[in-house]
């Protein structure tokens, strides 16, 4: 019995200084010692061998012999399950992972939402209307009667159930339903889409987006509508931009102006944007006509107000540098994505 006795030492210690690194390792101990044709069952058929004074002791020893084995496979095991996963075909959580394509926000989107927030600064509100509109509030009640001239730099669709419907032309018709409802002082913007019958071009589409401004109130004076429109630029185009006004025409207004800042190109030099003038036209402007007013059902000898209308495109087009009307509403992506970082 002895050299069966010095072979099962020699198990023993093979047994302790065994290791597992990876499932495969923890298997092949697993088979080699407690398998079914494993060293552990082997060696227990020796018993019949074994001379019967000595089976006792002998049982003994392999009984040990067994434990070990068992005893040194479950801790072989834990370790496994906690090691760092080493094969290759498993997964390491360590990695980054792949990047998700992000959306941005429509450049048409992030310019209103900053003209919003310069003018919600100066405490105007926001006030949005329906855009189909009646005749009156979009031409009649803004001093546009049916045969006045000025109607056919606004041509736009019609509704066919009822042609007195029409796409509005402008956000304007929300200052009248505004001023109607009789709440002064008034101070509200007004962003929203507007049509126009037009043909698309780079320069001209048959939709687009204004911000309109409206300040009625006793005592508003041209002085405030200028200061109002110099702290805007100025928010929006930067504090160097200079700003002009030209007289103009508008039937609802009366004075009226247009205003310009100096080229962001050129910086006044004169270039092609600017037509070499070394300014750029933004906005309409001007005091609220007595008229309008009266429309409205509002004393123009107790009440005066100022408006001011601007397109988002074309504000957009000039902070960003964009050439062509038509990429705003294209959706190309490799026009849109530009704009990731500038939110
Ligand atoms: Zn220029």
């Amino acid at each position: 019995m002895e050299p069966l006795l010095q072979q099962i030492e020699e198990y023993k210690k093979e047994i302790e200084l065994a290791e597992a690194p990876n499932a495969e390792a923890l298997e092949t101990f697993r088979i080699k010692f407690l398998g079914t044709k494993g060293l552990v069952k082997t060696l227990m058929g020796e018993m019949k061998n074994v001379p019967n004074e000595q089976k006792r002791e002998f049982g003994q020893v392999m009984n040990a012999f067994k434990l070990l084995a068992e005893e040194k496979y479950e801790v072989l095991k834990s370790a496994t399950d906690n090691s760092p996963l080493t094969t290759h075909d498993e997964i390491d959580w360590s990695l980054p992972g792949d990047p998700l394509p992000l959306g941005s926000r429509h450049p048409i989107s992030l310019v209103r939402n900053k003209i919003v927030s310069i003018f919600k600064r100066l405490g105007f509100a926001v006030a949005e209307g329906p855009e189909i509109e009646d005749d009156w509030h979009n031409f009649g009640a803004l001093n546009l009667p049916e045969d006045h001239p000025a109607r056919d730099m606004q041509d736009t669709f019609y509704i066919n159930q009822n042609p007195s419907w029409m796409l509005r032309t402008h956000t304007s018709n929300v200052q009248i339903r505004e001023m109607e409802k009789g709440k002064l002082p008034i101070r509200l913007i007004m962003p929203g889409r507007v049509y126009r019958n037009e043909t698309i071009s780079a320069r001209a589409h048959c939709f687009f987006h204004q911000v309109e401004g409206l300040y009625v109130a006793e005592n508003v004076s041209f002085a405030d509508l200028k200061q109002t429109l110099y702290f805007f630029v100025k928010e929006m185009f930067g504090q160097d931009v200079k700003v002009r006004f030209r007289p103009s025409y508008f039937p609802f207004t009366e004075p009226s102006a247009e205003m310009d800042i100096s080229c962001l190109i050129c910086g006044g030099k004169g270039c092609n944007v600017c037509k070499q003038t070394g300014w750029v036209e933004i906005l309409g402007c001007g005091m609220v006509h007595p008229n309008v007013l009266q429309n409205c059902g509002i004393d123009p000898n107790k009440y005066t107000g100022f408006a001011f209308g601007m397109g988002i495109e074309r504000i957009t087009m000039l902070k960003y540098q964009v050439k062509d009307l038509r990429l705003f509403s294209e959706n190309d992506v490799r026009f849109l994505k530009q704009f990731t970082a500038a939110i």
